[in-house]
């Protein structure tokens, strides 16, 4: 994906430095051919299980992503009808599609229901009496899933932990056999399954195995009950590695982990995996404005901020920072900080790190997942553009944003 030859960074066979010079910076580089590996360590590593891997698009959520993974035959997993309408704008199959969150609205719903989706995961009673009645109203009957809450700890950042009892996701373990129960009442429903997704990030597989244990005993309960569950959905959350030297779970020993389990249920099998898939085949491209020491504390001030990459400011997030032409100076120690009038704007904090000058660029590594999604104007800063690189060639798949873009739609 990303690889140094002699001292130049590469994105498969397209020099960053030349990429660089014609797009500008910043810039998200995305490689063709490491979305679609992770893809297929997903599908592959299924084999003969039954299996539908849905992309998570909240990770990335550009049209020429989602293209690439509809046309490798990925299904996904939306969290609003934003996402529907990019799926299905990208040549997405709506019959792949689930539809998790847990605050969808009417109109949301409506969407789905019309678009024919796969199936609602579904996180509160309320929730399944208006997608009955919306269905009911349409002639249609919906397939759900409850996501339940297993109540194990994913060991991940809080923010992005979401399966202990605490936390606002899901239906309670205990609660849930009453749930499907109740909603056999719901004659323009279908129990197609059972769901769960216990945060992100996440490094140890453990406490999602946990959780695929949980939520295999209680889809036998369903089933002995009389309802047509056919497939568990077991979220996403797999780890990537952001340090350098980081060990993250191989996709392909994960999935393998899981057949012996799954293989007796006879269900299908559904994943929501969204940064494994996207994170590792992204790059932020950033070029160094200015050099500058206060005291003894060395600063090195580039031309991408906290509006483009929120992750080091939101989570304290580590992102490996590469030169993109290395030199053969020493390394020094700063912090990597960005234009954006706030203390928290920094990518990097005390990093040690290549003696870069002005005009140099560097790669802000594993930024694929919930980097551009996450951007914003603040600061009125264009949005920067993203680029797909495939082999020796590369096309931007988003343009810069430009000072118009930025008041659109406004009045004065
Ligand atoms: C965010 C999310 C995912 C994807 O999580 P990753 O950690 O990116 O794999 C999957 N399912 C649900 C319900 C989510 O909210």
């Amino acid at each position: 994906m990303f690889s140094y030859s002699e001292s130049d960074l590469y994105c498969e066979g397209v020099p960053l430095a030349d990429l660089a010079g014609h797009t500008g910076t910043p810039a998200f580089v995305y490689s063709a051919q490491g979305i679609l590996d992770s893809y297929r360590a997903y599908h592959e590593a299924f084999a003969d299980l039954p299996h539908n891997v849905c992309y998570a698009v909240k990770a990335n959520s550009s049209l020429a992503v989602l293209g690439l993974l509809a046309r490798a035959g990925a299904g996904f997993d939306i969290v609003s009808g934003g996402e529907l309408y990019r799926v299905l704008q990208a040549g997405g199959d709506p019959s792949k599609v689930v539809f998790s969150g847990v605050g969808k609205t009417p109109d949301e719903v409506e969407y789905a229901l019309a678009s024919g989706i796969h199936s609602f995961n579904c996180e509160s009673e309320a929730e399944l009496m208006l997608i009955d009645a919306m269905a009911a109203r349409r002639g249609v009957t919906a397939g759900f899933g409850i996501r339940v809450n297993p109540d194990v700890d994913a060991v991940t950042h809080p923010y992005i932990s979401t399966g202990l009892s605490e936390h606002k996701f899901g239906i309670a373990m205990s609660e849930a056999p009453g749930v499907y129960e109740r909603a056999r009442k719901l004659t323009h429903l279908t129990a197609e399954g059972v769901s769960c997704h216990i945060g992100s990030q996440i490094l140890d597989p453990s406490p999602i195995l946990e959780a695929v244990d949980k939520v295999l005993a209680l889809a036998g309960q369903l089933r002995a009950a009389g309802h047509p569950i056919r497939h568990l959905d077991l979220g996403g959350g797999l780890g990537i590695a952001y340090h350098a030297g980081q060990k993250a779970p191989e996709i392909r020993e994960f999935i393998a982990s899981l057949h012996e389990r799954l293989r007796a249920s006879g269900l299908c099998v559904m994943v929501e995996p969204g940064r494994s898939i996207v994170g590792p085949a992204g790059i932020l491209l950033t070029r160094v404005l200015y050099r500058k020491k206060n005291g003894a504390k060395e600063f090195v001030v580039v031309d991408a901020a906290m509006n483009d990459l929120i992750r080091p400011s939101l989570y304290r997030a580590h992102h490996e920072i590469i030169a993109v032409r290395k030199n053969a100076l020493p390394a020094i120690t700063a912090d990597v900080v960005g234009p954006v009038c706030e203390t928290g704007d920094f990518l990097a904090r005390d990093r040690e790190m290549a003696n870069v000058m002005p005009g140099d660029y560097l790669a802000v590594c594993a930024a694929g997942a919930y980097g551009f999604v996450q951007s914003s104007n603040y600061n009125s800063r264009p949005r920067a553009p993203e680029v797909l690189v495939e082999g020796s060639g590369y096309r931007v798949i988003r343009k810069r944003e430009t000072y118009e873009d930025l008041v659109r739609g406004e009045t004065l």
